[in-house]
């Protein structure tokens, strides 16, 4: 920039020399000063554009004859960041957020991160469900999760065992000469057949 201002600052001391001397000789001034330009009309340029992370460059041009007359830098913008949950966790495994920049041209533009961070496992959600202990199976405690496949049972004790009523002689079973006793379990109703040798 400095360069650019000094080489304008000599143009223009040039200019003014050149001005007086013209005024000194008046043969020549008339042709002179049509051909001096005095940048009325003037256009703002784009050099280079800004991006997140470096400036821009404008400069102030004039249209007539095309002499810069200023430059200026155009502020960066800086990241338009946003974060999206790119994976979601499970209750066993974690899961991960993206951050990434909105703007085109930046190079952690979408999938190209400007960071990953991780969420933790959500852990499970138990629900147990108790079983009372029957005849043939201990009491039971199923363990599961409301979100995933999960399932963990744990017995307790023994199984309560049948709670048989006494035997009793089937009388049909006696006509037939084949007797036949029966038992049944007063708790769970099981029966239990067998024939008297
Ligand atoms: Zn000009
Ligand atoms: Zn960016
Ligand atoms: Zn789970
Ligand atoms: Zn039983």
């Amino acid at each position: 920039m400095g360069k650019f201002a000094a080489k304008i600052e000599r143009v223009i001391t040039i200019a003014l020399i050149l001005s007086v001397m013209l005024i000194l000789t008046p043969g020549v001034s008339t042709q002179a000063k049509a051909k001096k330009c005095n940048h009325k009309s003037v256009t703002w340029i784009t050099t280079s554009k800004p991006s997140c992370t470096d400036e821009g460059m404008k400069v102030k041009k004039c249209k007539n004859c095309g002499k810069i007359l200023k430059i200026k830098k155009i502020k960066k913008s800086g990241h338009c960041l946003r974060t999206q949950i790119e994976k979601m966790p499970t209750c066993t495994k974690p899961g991960l957020t993206a951050t990434y920049c909105l703007n085109p041209d930046c190079i952690y533009g979408y999938r190209k991160y400007y960071k990953t961070e991780k969420i933790a496992p959500l852990g499970h959600s138990y629900i147990a469900k108790t079983y009372k202990a029957t005849c043939t199976a201990p009491k039971t405690i199923v363990t599961s999760c409301k979100n995933c496949k999960y399932k963990s049972t744990h017995k307790e004790g023994k199984a309560l065992g049948h709670h048989w009523t006494k035997w009793k002689l089937n009388t049909d079973s006696m006509i037939k000469k084949k007797p036949k006793k029966t038992r049944i379990c007063s708790r769970c109703g099981k029966k239990e057949t067998i024939y008297v040798k």
